[in-house]
């Protein structure tokens, strides 16, 4: 039996769940690769731990010294416990308005929290450059700068997409996610079209994120906004910029929500908000080829009961004017309405 010295040694080598109620309505294996599994009970936990301990490495992070980073929150609970495993201490800085579980693990994992107003990326007061400055002018301050700094999506290229190519013996045909950072589908996208023959891979945008549009116009646009979490940007990250993709789409809450509640009740699984936009692309993309017995693989980033404010709360969604009741036969004929 192995024996994990400390928290960070948890992290990596998640299972991989196969959806029983979407994968049999089209006859395709829809699996999730369950990332809520790592210690911090999220995907960001992977990139937390390679921009640390490749910054140790290099001698850019010593002892002694403070992780910073701005953080819609997941990356803020990485982090935390990767400080708390290194003896390292860590400031998040995190917009206000994010799911209040997410501000409550980031404390409860012993990091400090400074919360900012939430202003678009061109103010100075931005979580992201309020992180930067903090940063910079603290020479004790070490900026972890997970959007820019692709130590990010080398946690996925290194380590998530192998184990994918491991559980699925490289036999698998699609994949999708989201992007926050683009460390996520970069790392991933970019291993699997080196190993896994054939294999399309596709991004799955919320409403308000531009990089749907960049990728198929080279614009940053959007429409509309999403209570999705940590996912959706308007600028080319250098994360991002790895992806190797074939295709993308926007989905809009309604029908993710409602989905979210489906798979609920007829599995038992509580999704994350960035975990049901992935699972409807892939339902999605599963419609598109019924009946193949095609294997396709998305990610749970995390799991509902860190969007339970939010998600599964009815209240925040009427007043929110979120549809989370469709039926499935609507969300089937919404989802078949995008076009690839
Ligand atoms: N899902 C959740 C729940 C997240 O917190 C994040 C990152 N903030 C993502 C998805 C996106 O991951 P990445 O930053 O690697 O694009």
């Amino acid at each position: 039996m192995k024996v994990a010295q400390n928290q960070a040694q948890l992290i990596g080598g998640t299972p991989v769940l196969r959806i029983p109620s979407l994968s049999k309505l089209t006859g395709n294996d829809i699996f999730v690769k369950c990332e809520w599994a790592n210690p911090g009970g999220s995907i960001k936990d992977r990139a937390a731990l390679s921009m640390v301990t490749k910054a140790i490495e290099r001698g850019d992070l010593k002892p002694g010294m403070t992780i910073v980073e701005g953080t819609a929150g997941n990356t803020g609970i990485g982090l935390a416990v990767v400080a708390k495993s290194f003896g390292l201490k860590m400031l998040a800085v995190m917009p206000s308005g994010q799911a209040i579980e997410k501000q409550r693990m980031i404390e409860l994992f012993g990091a400090q929290l400074k919360l900012v107003k939430p202003v678009p990326f061109a103010n100075e007061n931005h979580f992201y450059h309020t992180a930067r400055r903090l940063g910079e002018e603290g020479k004790d301050f070490w900026w972890a700068n997970q959007f820019e700094n692709t130590d990010n999506l080398l946690a996925h290229y290194e380590n998530t997409a192998p184990e994918i190519v491991d559980q699925f013996k490289g036999d698998l045909d699609i994949f999708v996610c989201s992007a926050g950072t683009g460390g996520t589908v970069g790392g991933n996208t970019k291993y699997l079209k080196e190993k896994v023959k054939g294999i399309k891979c596709y991004l799955v945008d919320p409403g308000g994120s531009g990089l749907n549009s960049f990728l198929r116009t080279g614009e940053f646009k959007s429409e509309g906004t999403s209570i999705t979490e940590g996912i959706g940007i308007m600028r080319e990250t250098a994360n991002f910029k790895e992806s190797q993709l074939d295709g993308s789409f926007s989905l809009e809450d309604s029908l993710h929500v409602s989905l979210a509640r489906y798979v609920q009740e007829q599995d038992g699984i509580i999704l994350g908000s960035s975990s049901a936009l992935n699972l409807a692309a892939a339902f999605k993309l599963s419609l598109e080829n019924p009946n193949q017995n095609k294997k396709i693989l998305t990610f749970m980033c995390d799991l509902g009961e860190r969007s339970y404010s939010k998600m599964y709360n009815d209240d925040y969604l009427t007043e929110s004017s979120i549809n989370y009741s469709m039926s499935l036969d609507a969300i089937i004929e919404g989802l078949k309405k995008i076009a690839l």
